[in-house]
């Protein structure tokens, strides 16, 4: 079997960092997007291998499609990032964020299992699934209270991979990842705006940020740590699914007085809250248990909020061609 890899979704944060991951490894890359043609492909070219990629234009929720890219790629790992991964954004389109996510994943794994494909299949599942969390950390054993139309497909997803294991006995785990950033985030995502944003009130283009409300908390990582979790997913024998997390929660509200005080600014001066950006049901409060991970996977990850943060920090001035302070 070749070791070839296929990507849904290459062209977004994780795809890229993924892909980057796997080259190092000697894989031979291949990845997915909707059209090759007009896809975003700054993440790729960031990280210095859009040259080293071969890149599909395919529809997932086509079965012709994908059996079409899966059967030409051959591929012994396959990776399903593809998905409209906003939250906030699938409130306002929640058919069409749901039949992405839902009918992406079936189609993937029908594609394997019509191909008669021995090809391992790493699913993109999320902490959305949980809903809040409470107190109690959540693990891989708990239930589900999706609070999203993203969640709803995210948790449908999780379940058809677990049943695809069980019933086909596809090698198939899906990673339950918590928050996990980086300077490939778009600006639609709250982190990258309020970087972003604290940046040009420091450079005097804006005096104000207005953001949600500010006392949810999350456990926020670092992208490029997480896909090294993935792909070790794939490695083990025995296929199973993870919760991929810090294992530390914090408010937004620190993360944002973080990138302030980071750009020698005090948020409270800045940083205005607007109900209008709330959304109709939201996670309060999300912490994770990712135990399993590192006794399973060896997997631990190392940057913490005020890592995440630091990193998010210098990548925005570098862009904007000034020096970290
Ligand atoms: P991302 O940057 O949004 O990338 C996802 C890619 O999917 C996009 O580059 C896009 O590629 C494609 N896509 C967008 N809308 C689509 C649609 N309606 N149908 C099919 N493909 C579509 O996401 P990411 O942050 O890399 O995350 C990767 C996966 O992990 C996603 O499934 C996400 O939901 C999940 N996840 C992310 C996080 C996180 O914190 N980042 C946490 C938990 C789970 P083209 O435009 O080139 O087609």
């Amino acid at each position: 079997m070749s070791k070839t890899a296929l990507i849904t979704g290459i062209t977004g944060q994780d795809g890229a960092y993924l892909a980057d991951v796997l080259l190092r490894n000697g894989l031979v890359v291949h990845g997915t997007s909707r059209d090759k043609e007009n896809a975003n492909l700054s993440g790729l070219k960031s990280l210095g291998i859009i040259d080293q990629v071969t890149l599909h234009s395919t529809s997932l929720g086509e079965f012709h499609s994908v059996v079409s890219t899966v059967r030409a790629v051959a591929p012994r790992y396959i990776y399903n990032l593809a998905a409209q991964s906003s939250v906030g954004l699938s409130f306002d389109q929640p058919v069409g964020t749901i039949n992405s996510i839902m009918h992406g994943t079936i189609n993937v794994m029908e594609a394997i299992r019509f191909l008669g494909l021995e090809a391992r299949f790493y699913n993109a599942s999320s902490s959305e699934c949980f809903g809040n969390t409470g107190d109690l950390p959540a693990d891989e054993s708990t239930q589900f209270r999706p609070r999203s139309p993203y969640a709803v497909g995210k948790a449908a997803a999780f379940w058809a991979v677990a049943n695809y294991r069980e019933a086909y006995g596809l090698f198939a785990c899906s990673g339950l990842l918590f928050n996990h950033e980086s300077p490939l985030r778009p600006m639609r995502y709250v982190t990258q705006k309020i970087v972003r944003g604290a940046a040009d009130i420091a450079e005097g283009k804006s005096d104000t940020l207005e953001l949600g409300p500010l006392d949810l908390s999350r456990d926020w990582g670092w992208a490029p740590e997480y896909v090294l979790a993935m792909e070790r997913m794939l490695t083990l024998d025995e296929p199973t699914d993870f919760v991929i997390a810090t294992g530390e929660t914090h408010k937004l509200e620190e993360f944002v007085a973080g990138c302030f005080r980071r750009l020698g600014l005090d948020w409270r001066n800045h940083v205005r809250t607007n109900d209008a950006f709330r959304r109709p049901t939201d996670i309060s409060f999300s912490r994770a248990n990712p135990a399993k991970a590192q006794r399973l996977l060896g997997w631990q990850a190392t940057i913490s909020m005020a890592g995440v943060i630091d990193r998010l920090v210098e990548a925005e001035l570098r862009r904007r061609g000034f020096k970290a302070p």
